[in-house]
């Protein structure tokens, strides 16, 4: 079994990313900038919300956290992102998930300006990739089409098995395997008899939120099994612990391919949102 190591790969594609930024600057004199959007205190998004700052840094971007309390009106956020879509220095804008009961995220995402939307997840730029012809894809799914690549698992002709439906993982990652010329099934908590439509998969992508839930029973012999799951359980030594949708143990005993949690998935999705935050700065000329 081969484990697909995400961190190598993101730190290559970061590489190559900082070498088009610092490009891009000298040709233009324009930084790349990206705004996040952080209401609140959540711990779990504080840490998220810092990976991407420093990453942006690391790759010569310009970033700014703007950091709201957790009782600021949905008025008050939606003002922010007018203004946001009119400074000439940002060029990407993301509202950190989750936010508090009083905003409606829809209207939230509606109101940022498409062409900022490094996320991908506006209504314009959903259909777009539903369409083949977009400019943004959403982080997490497109950073699973890198580690597909950089492992040059075969896709076209493949079955291809999305657990989880969610707009933000489950269907643009079904759409962006569809686009490859796989044959795509999406399962979720309705799906009747999940094990035998698994087994079909030569591409299992698990994204649900539920640790363990894809045992090696339910996994094809010399399949590629991508882990989506970020779950925080408390171990057996009390702390608080990372682990995925799958089943390591049982499932490295069949898989040909597995991502590991951490350490596999978690590492593309904010390399794809910097990739997506150039491209921003690019299309912004
Ligand atoms: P959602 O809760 O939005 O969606 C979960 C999906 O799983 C739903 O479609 C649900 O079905 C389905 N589901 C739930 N239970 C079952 C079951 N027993 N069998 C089959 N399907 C089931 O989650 P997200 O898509 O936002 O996230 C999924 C996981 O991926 C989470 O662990 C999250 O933390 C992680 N994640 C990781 C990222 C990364 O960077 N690595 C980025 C984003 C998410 P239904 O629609 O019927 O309710």
């Amino acid at each position: 079994m081969t484990l697909i190591d995400g961190k190598a790969v993101s730190e290559k594609l970061r590489g190559e990313l900082k070498a088009d930024v610092a490009a891009f600057i000298e040709k233009t004199g324009i930084k790349p900038g990206l705004a996040v959007v952080l209401v609140g205190d959540d711990p779990a998004s504080k840490v998220y919300v810092r990976n991407k700052r420093r990453g942006c840094r690391e790759c010569g971007m310009y970033s700014e956290v703007i950091e709201l309390p957790a009782d600021t009106t949905q008025a008050a956020l939606l003002q922010l992102i007018l203004d946001l879509n009119t400074r000439t220095d940002i060029h990407g804008i993301l509202v950190q998930e989750p936010t508090p009961r009083q905003i409606d995220n829809t209207a939230v995402i509606n109101a940022i300006d498409p062409r900022k939307d490094v996320d991908a997840f506006h209504p314009m730029n959903v259909g777009r990739i539903m369409t083949g012809n977009f400019d943004f894809l959403p982080c997490t799914p497109a950073g699973v089409m890198e580690l597909l690549d950089a492992y040059n698992i075969p896709i076209a002709g493949k079955e291809c098995v999305v657990v989880g439906r969610s707009n933000i993982v489950g269907k643009p990652q079904a759409m962006l395997l569809l686009h490859r010329h796989g044959t795509v099934t999406i399962c979720h908590s309705k799906t009747v008899g999940l094990a035998e439509v698994t087994r079909r998969a030569d591409i299992l992508v698990a994204a649900v939120g539920k640790p363990g839930l894809i045992t090696g029973d339910m996994v094809k012999e010399g399949a590629a099994v991508i882990d989506v799951g970020m779950n925080r359980i408390i171990g057996n030594d009390g702390r608080e612990h990372l682990t995925g949708d799958v089943d390591f143990e049982s499932v490295s005993q069949k898989a040909a391919y597995l991502t590991p949690v951490p350490g596999g998935v978690g590492p593309m999705t904010i390399t794809m949102l910097l990739r997506n935050t150039l491209t921003a700065a690019k299309k912004s000329l």
